[in-house]
């Protein structure tokens, strides 16, 4: 859809990725005029390349409220796949069979048997010895037994994302080539603490908005930046590749459950494709780009788990920038000094997983609603410097909560009833 000049909305979107998308699709069902101003095409950036394992236990490694956060969007998956996929019409590859990880050595089980043990009532996952492993697991080599999150799956992101822009255009304004190119902001108003974000520049024209959402992928560093505002969105470079497995790996196809080991893991798709993931480069900055050195590693060591796979068909690589932040939680709230204006922001690893509750959590900001729970701890103002500080990832460990200043908007988001 090309946008008139001038246009007025109750909610503007920023980015259509899979998190922008799915927060006009929420709030366009709740009866918002809505718009998703997306720069190229929807699902251009990191949605593209991931491989979309919905993996809660796993990915959230010691921090709860990562855990919390993945738990409750993993249980929302089934019923939003469904309504997607019931609005689109067409299929976004949810599967929700679990996941598992591997030991390929005597240390390395030894520690997935004692997790196991520490959080198996809680995280619902359980140990298997080697002379219980599954039959999807029959041709993998050197597996000293299996961890099993029972609470995990996978979409297919591109399909999802084709789906979810589909399922948006139905009842909203999707614009694509609608580059946010600048702001334009006011006064508060009387008695209102900070500033209102009045409209935003597009190529199309203006574009005026009561809410605001950034959903820009790693684009929300500079977007948030403009406002003086630096959210620590930080790039971090991923590589996935895609084959076609040989028959004789039909057995862990058919399971459709992704396997972590080795230091990679694998990713079955309901099309027969396998994906084989992924990298993590935090020094490539904003660079794109598949590299030979990444793709080779990775496919050895996925022959080394599973040495069928010397005979998979190439199919090609995809590589994204995953918005990461210092934390590694998300950046969910309304922007220091712009209460108008709410983050979707710093998803990281894990944006396919946290899709349907950010759209939930946002839509129910922007209306004013209570959140279900406190959003303290991924407030985007926990980390706001000055516009140009230096932010970095941590190391490979999660880390534990770092600061939780209250953003100066967070109790002055209004009350709002769509039109009924
Ligand atoms: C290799 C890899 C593997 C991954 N695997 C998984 C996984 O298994 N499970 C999982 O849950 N997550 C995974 N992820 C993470 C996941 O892909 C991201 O967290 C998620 O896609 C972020 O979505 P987003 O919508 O915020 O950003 P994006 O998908 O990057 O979308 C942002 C959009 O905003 C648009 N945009 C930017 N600036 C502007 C502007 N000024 N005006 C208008 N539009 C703009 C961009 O064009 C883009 O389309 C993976 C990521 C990578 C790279």
């Amino acid at each position: 859809m090309t946008p008139g000049a001038g246009s007025a909305f109750d909610v503007a979107v920023i980015g259509g990725g899979i998190i922008g998308l799915a927060v006009g699709f929420e709030l366009a069902r709740e009866g918002a005029r809505v718009a998703v101003l997306e720069r190229e095409r929807p699902g251009t950036g990191a949605s593209r390349a991931a491989a979309g394992m919905l993996a809660p236990g796993h990915e959230a490694g010691t921090d709860p409220v990562l855990y919390e956060l993945g738990l409750r969007s993993y249980r929302l998956w089934p019923p939003f796949a469904r309504d997607i996929e019931a609005a689109a019409g067409t299929l976004t590859g949810y599967v929700g069979r679990g996941i598992a990880v591997v030991a390929t050595d005597e240390p390395e089980a030894a520690g997935l048997r004692e997790r196991a043990e520490r959080e198996g009532a809680v995280r619902r996952l359980r140990w298997l010895p080697p002379d219980a492993l599954p039959p999807y697991l029959d041709r993998f080599q050197g597996v000293r037994g299996a961890l099993v999150f029972e609470e995990g799956g996978h979409v297919d992101p591109v399909a999802t994302v084709r789906a979810l822009a589909a399922a948006f255009a139905a009842s909203g304004s999707l614009w694509t080539g609608a580059e946010v190119l600048d702001f334009r902001d006011e006064p508060g108003g009387p008695g209102a603490s900070g500033r209102r974000l009045a409209a935003v520049r597009t190529p199309w024209g203006e574009v005026r908005a009561g809410t605001f959402v950034l959903a820009g992928g790693v684009s929300n560093a500079a977007l948030s930046a403009r406002l003086g505002v630096a959210l620590p969105v930080i790039p971090v470079k991923g590589q996935v590749l895609a084959v076609q497995p040989p028959p004789d790996l039909r057995g862990f196809l058919d399971g459709q459950v992704p396997v972590f080991g080795n230091g990679v893991y694998l990713v079955p798709r309901l099309d027969g494709r396998l994906l084989v993931g992924a990298t993590e480069e935090p020094e490539a900055g904003y660079d794109r780009s598949a590299t030979l050195g990444a793709i080779t590693r990775l496919a050895a060591a996925a022959q080394r788990l599973v040495p069928a796979l010397e005979r998979a068909r190439w199919l090609g690589a995809q590589t994204g920038l995953r918005p990461g932040t210092p934390d590694r939680r998300p950046l969910l709230g309304p922007l220091p000094r712009y209460p108008n204006v709410i983050a979707a922001a710093g998803h990281y690893r894990n944006g396919i997983l946290l899709a349907p509750l950010t759209a939930r959590i946002v839509a129910g900001l922007c209306a004013g609603r209570e959140p279900e729970f406190d959003l303290g701890p991924l407030d985007p103002g926990r980390f706001v410097t000055a516009p140009g500080s230096d932010h970095s990832m941590p190391g490979p460990c999660p880390g534990a909560g770092k600061g939780t200043a209250g953003s100066e908007g967070a109790d002055t988001v209004r009350k709002h009833q769509w039109r009924s």
